[in-house]
């Protein structure tokens, strides 16, 4: 297999290009069309003399990934279900909000997290992707804006557990908020975890400086063990420390998330714990009612359940959203449309 151009971009592409005694500059040329000139292969790069074209297609691949699905809602959410080339399938979406072009990309295959009421890790993990295939699924759907639109927003929270993989997840960020890449600066980057604290520090330390949101779903560790199976070895608490310490080195306030599932983390008591817990740290709580999961036992609560569980935490002073579910109607939630593919077996290219 040739080997991906983005997974060591652009040292490896400035290496051919110097061995090929070519300018320095035709690197710099290529690297604008693959990240801002949306090129879909080679030969479209128009500027490049034709040889050079045919020279880089020989020597490079652009796309490991097909496109096995790709929905759209009426909500104007978009979604991919991308084939890799050992056969895993990953999913990722472009969200349209306003000014905002938000993309949600995935970060494994799988997840061996197994929280219990999401699609993406009922199978566990398969693999991490490689750097490639994350800057991939950004430039996929990159290309299903016209041109004169831009991504304006990233969020890790697709398939997998980010922390899990910062070795090619971080390399493929920083080439995001490169003004010579994507040019989508750190502070609309959110990495979601399932709140992983020596992995957190890391991040941390090594000072990039995107916005982190941790997903709690419970505030005391009884309930989250069963929710959040990780847990028993972590603990609230650990998290919660480390990310304070994120906050402080970042100085970028942290959301907490927290799926709200009928009866099982949804009562005004749960809300009363979490105000408490969360009490005097600088935070957006985003609340996401649950996106039912085919074969998975849970429910989203009822409207009332969630305006008295709002209530709870408004009148603590905490600061609060509720997101908007987008693209149900095509299973937008992480894993759920490759849960679906895998279980009807249909396949229709677009
Ligand atoms: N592993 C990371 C990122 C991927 S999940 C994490 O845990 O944060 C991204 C978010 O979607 C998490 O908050 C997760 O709990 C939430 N989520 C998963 N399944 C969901 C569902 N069916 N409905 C609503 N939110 C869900």
């Amino acid at each position: 297999m040739k080997p991906h151009i983005l997974d060591e971009f652009p040292q490896s592409l400035n290496q051919w290009c110097q061995s090929n005694s070519l300018p320095a500059y035709r690197a710099q040329q290529i690297g604008r069309w693959l990240l801002q000139r949306r090129a879909i292969d080679f030969q479209s790069m128009s500027d490049l003399p034709k040889n050079l074209r045919s020279e880089l297609e020989n020597e490079f691949q652009i796309w490991s990934t097909s496109i096995v699905r790709h929905l759209q809602a009426e909500d104007g959410t978009e979604k991919l279900l991308l084939q890799l080339h050992d056969g895993g399938r990953i999913e990722c979406v472009l969200l349209r909000d306003g000014i905002r072009r938000t993309i949600c990309i995935s970060s494994q295959v799988g997840c061996a997290m197994g929280c219990v009421f999401c699609a993406s890790g009922l199978d566990g993990v398969d693999r991490n992707l490689s750097r490639g295939e994350i800057i991939e699924q950004m430039l996929r759907l990159q290309q299903l804006l016209p041109t004169d639109e831009r991504l304006s927003h990233i969020v890790v929270m697709g398939m997998g557990e980010p922390l899990a993989n910062l070795d090619r997840l971080l390399p493929a960020l920083d080439l995001a908020s490169d003004p010579q890449g994507l040019g989508i600066s750190g502070r609309r980057i959110t990495i979601s975890t399932v709140g992983l604290p020596e992995a957190i520090d890391r991040l941390a330390n090594e000072s990039r400086h995107f916005h982190l949101a941790v997903s709690l779903h419970a505030a005391n560790d009884t309930l989250r063990n069963r929710l959040v199976p990780v847990n028993k070895n972590i603990g609230i608490q650990k998290i919660l420390a480390a990310a304070d310490r994120y906050f402080e080195s970042s100085g970028r306030r942290l959301t907490f998330e927290y799926v709200l599932l009928a009866d099982v983390n949804d009562s005004t008591d749960d809300a009363a714990r979490l105000a408490q817990i969360l009490a005097g740290r600088t935070v957006l709580l985003n609340v996401i009612p649950y996106n039912p999961v085919a074969g998975l036992p849970y429910q989203t609560p009822s409207a009332k359940a969630i305006r008295d569980f709002k209530k709870v935490l408004e009148d603590a002073g905490i600061n609060l959203q509720f997101r908007q579910r987008k693209g149900d109607k095509i299973n937008a939630a992480c894993g759920q449309l490759r849960r679906s593919e895998v279980t009807v077996h249909s396949i229709s290219p677009t």
